[in-house]
């Protein structure tokens, strides 16, 4: 799994916030810089405790409206099924649907295009005239580094 480059990514990021005329506040930028050095999907009182490192006044709220922006945004994924989120690996990229491989040992996410089911969602929505904004699979399991260890 190729890790972001974050640096690159905030780049994209803030490119593409002065395209949509949305602003990508101080406060959301490093919201999204904390999520991108975390190696697994982060939950909103874990990114909270993070951003008081440096905001000491940051509150529930806070994470929740930056969280709102960055899902808006297609900057990040939220995972349902464990409540947390997880920076999108594929920033900038049109509307993708990401399959959000989730290992129930050690927590890491990995995130891969799903191309075939993109095709196959959009033929679904054409037939019952649904606009699709995004979808996210969630598929649990155990990852390779996991595996390996169990032997
Ligand atoms: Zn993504
Ligand atoms: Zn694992």
């Amino acid at each position: 799994m190729k890790s972001i480059n974050i640096e690159s990514m905030l780049t994209k990021a803030q490119k593409l916030c002065d395209q949509r005329a949305v602003r990508l506040t101080p406060q959301r930028r490093l919201a999204l810089r904390l999520m991108a050095e975390q190696k697994n999907a982060i939950s909103a009182y874990d990114l909270l405790d993070l951003l008081r490192i440096s905001e000491p006044q940051a509150k529930p709220p806070t994470v929740y409206r930056a969280l709102d922006f960055l899902l808006e945004q297609g900057f990040i994924h939220k995972i349902e099924s464990t409540n947390s989120y997880v920076v999108c690996h594929h920033v900038g990229e049109p509307l993708h649907t990401s399959a959000l491989f989730i290992c129930d040992n050690c927590g890491l996410v990995t995130e891969h295009h799903a191309e075939g089911i993109d095709q196959l969602l959009k033929e679904l929505a054409e037939k019952s005239h649904f606009t699709i904004q995004h979808s996210v699979l969630e598929t649990h399991g155990i990852c390779s580094q996991c595996a390996n260890k169990a032997g």
